[in-house]
């Protein structure tokens, strides 16, 4: 049985300090609800280290917010797979919509980061969704299936079941506008329908979609306990200790 799976992303935010005191004041409600959702934060790269040593047998997953394809080399600037791995993460985001869209990454791009994260025996998040403007002209399916086709293009089986996917419509983050339940739940549902067409039930059925748009203590209930809804990835309210963790405790009374 999957477990569902919440997951902060710090992007570029916090001190050291402020790093390593979020993870460990988020450690208490990962071990209480360890038996039924899985936690991890993803704070910036260079303070990787220090949270993975505060975090250091806790209950708490690690993840980096990115990565490079290429496992060493002439690659100023960029950190690998391995690095992450011995590093102490477990997870990496690929294909944030800051990274689509900000800093122009491609499909592509994210395709041979989420293969190469896979070789160096991560999991990633892949993250897929569409800008408002697609959604106003009904593309949402369209892009939606672009990013997953194009993001998982290559994988086996037993990969894709290792991949966690994160619908994050674009207009939803950092906006404090969420997606209603039911529209996650809608594009969840076809997200699902795409992986069964292309890896067969068992394998779409283990794969853990997550939410992401401005999850927050008030909507997370509501949000996690549609059937399709497999975890959230927080940006903004997992940066503090508090909103976190009541969004831990939403999403564990959504699973019982
Ligand atoms: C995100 O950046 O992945 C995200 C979902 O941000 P927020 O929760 O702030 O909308």
């Amino acid at each position: 049985m999957k477990k569902m799976f919440i997951c902060g992303n710090w992007k570029m935010h916090t001190t050291r300090a402020e790093a390593v005191a979020l993870a460990q004041a988020v450690e208490p409600a990962a071990a209480a609800n360890a038996g039924i959702l899985e936690v991890g934060v993803c704070p910036p790269f260079v303070y990787l280290l220090p949270v993975a040593e505060a975090l250091r047998a806790s209950a708490v997953s690690l993840g980096a917010q990115d990565m490079y394809f290429e496992p060493k080399g002439a690659f100023t600037g960029e950190v690998s797979g391995p690095m992450l791995v011995d590093a102490g993460c477990k997870y990496a985001i690929i294909g944030h919509s800051e990274r689509r869209h900000v800093l122009g990454e491609t499909d592509g791009l994210i395709n041979r980061k989420v293969a190469a994260a896979h070789a160096a025996g991560l999991r990633p998040i892949l993250c897929v969704g569409e800008l408002l403007e697609e959604r106003e002209k009904g593309a949402t399916e369209e892009v939606v299936r672009r990013h997953v086709t194009g993001g998982l293009k290559g994988l086996s089986d037993a990969q894709v079941r290792d991949t966690v996917i994160a619908y994050e419509p674009v207009w939803a983050i950092g906006t404090g506008k969420n997606a209603t339940p039911d529209q996650a739940n809608e594009v969840h549902a076809f997200i699902r329908g795409l992986l069964r067409k292309s890896c067969g039930a068992d394998t779409a059925a283990a794969v853990r979609i997550q939410y992401g748009g401005s999850v927050k203590p008030e909507n997370a209930f509501e949000l996690m306990s549609r059937p399709e809804v497999n975890g959230a990835l927080v940006g903004g309210a997992s940066l503090k200790a508090d909103s976190f963790t009541a969004i831990i405790s939403e999403a564990a009374k959504a699973c019982r």
